[in-house]
């Protein structure tokens, strides 16, 4: 095939996106060739855009929450990883991460999300080395790595765009456990934030409280069902904070469970401290190194007999169990996508979620890259 695809691909840390071409391969068998449709922007891109992400390998195409059209199967693919046929056209959303199967996580542990030789789309490498296309940025996605999966998806690309960064919810929802009537507190009100919001629901939270800013993120938090929200901006107090949180829990002990999605380190002590004794912390929202905080052993976990959880992205089942969420209509996703830039406007991307949250005068709440003209 002669054709020709574009990528942005990031040269170095804090480096230009470039819009480069290069041939587009056809899928060799077992490989997929996808047409991306959208692909959001995540913090995590950004972190990587900074140098926050050990191991990153420039020059590179990022892009992990990758929605696209099946543009060629290759030979022995006729379905998705489910089992539902698929065909030249239809949509897909394709799983960022990729196991290695053998490793003792993968084989032993069966926890493949902890792979110790896995890689994803979106942190492979870039557009001008083989195999090409392998992040999100870009018109093209070669689905080439044999332990690759995907789902078909049946709803519009401004919600199955959202499918990856919902999944991360659900894995928080998973990992602590939640049981029917608890009180969750979410810090952050980004995207992380206002899908475990939705998660946290699911798993059958009765109270949700989401801490954050600004308003009109907090406004979009109550639009996915918060109960409670408290704007850090208006109450600029952490102690005042605190003392809001636990006078919404019963007996004003505390949360039982708070979730963590605000990626600044000095959020956990305050986070820990709306917590009750005995209840489940959750921290997720450090996905790249963002620094260090100090915490008190005796105070912040024994005294309160705390268990905390980290959570390392999400796996195939999140996916799965996370589709017919997103396409139930339960929740407003469709509020969520902000902004749809053509490749060329990366770079203001990653700038306006670096600064303000700011694009063409508009809050970011989800910018979604969209490389192919309709
Ligand atoms: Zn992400
Ligand atoms: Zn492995």
């Amino acid at each position: 095939m002669s054709r020709i695809g574009h990528a942005a691909i990031l040269d170095q840390v804090k480096g230009t996106f470039t819009v480069s071409e290069a041939p587009v391969p056809d899928p060799k068998p077992g490989e997929v060739l996808v047409r991306q449709t959208m692909c959001g922007v995540c913090g995590t891109d950004v972190h990587m855009y900074h140098g926050h992400f050990p191991g990153t390998r420039f020059p590179i195409v990022l892009g992990h929450e990758i929605l696209g059209q099946v543009e060629r199967l290759g030979d022995g693919v006729s379905t998705d990883s489910m089992g539902e046929p698929v065909a030249e056209g239809d949509t897909i959303a394709i799983i960022p991460g990729v196991n290695c199967g053998l490793c003792y996580f993968c084989a032993v542990m069966k926890e493949p999300g902890l792979c110790t030789r896995g890689t994803a789309y979106g942190f492979r490498p870039s557009i001008d080395q083989r195999p090409h296309f392998q992040g999100g940025f870009s018109q093209y996605v070669l689905v080439n790595h044999p332990r690759s999966t995907f789902l078909k998806m049946h709803v519009t690309p401004e919600i199955g765009v959202l499918l990856e960064p919902f999944t991360v919810g659900l894995h928080f929802a998973d990992r602590a456990n939640i049981r029917i009537g608890a009180t969750v507190v979410i810090q952050g009100a980004g995207a992380i934030g206002i899908f475990s919001l939705a998660a946290a629901r699911e798993a059958g939270a009765h109270k949700t409280i989401v801490v954050g800013a600004p308003a009109s993120r907090l406004d979009l938090a109550k639009a996915f069902g918060a109960d409670v929200t408290i704007n850090i901006e208006d109450i600029t107090d952490p102690a005042e904070r605190i003392k809001l949180v636990q006078s919404e829990t019963p007996g004003g002990y505390g949360a039982d469970v708070v979730f963590e999605c605000t990626g600044v380190p000095k959020a956990i002590p305050e986070g820990l401290e709306m917590l009750r004794r005995g209840g489940t912390y959750v921290e997720g929202g450090h996905f790249t190194n963002a620094g260090d905080i100090t915490l008190n052993p005796f105070a912040d976990f024994v005294r309160k007999h705390i268990t905390l959880v980290g959570v390392w992205g999400s796996s195939i089942s999140h996916f799965v169990r996370g589709r017919p969420i997103l396409e139930s209509g339960r929740y407003p996703f469709e509020q969520m996508v902000s902004h749809r830039l053509p490749l060329d406007r990366l770079g203001e991307a990653v700038n306006a979620i670096s600064t303000n949250y700011r694009l063409d005068g508009v809050e970011v709440r989800k910018i979604a890259v969209v490389a192919n003209e309709s």
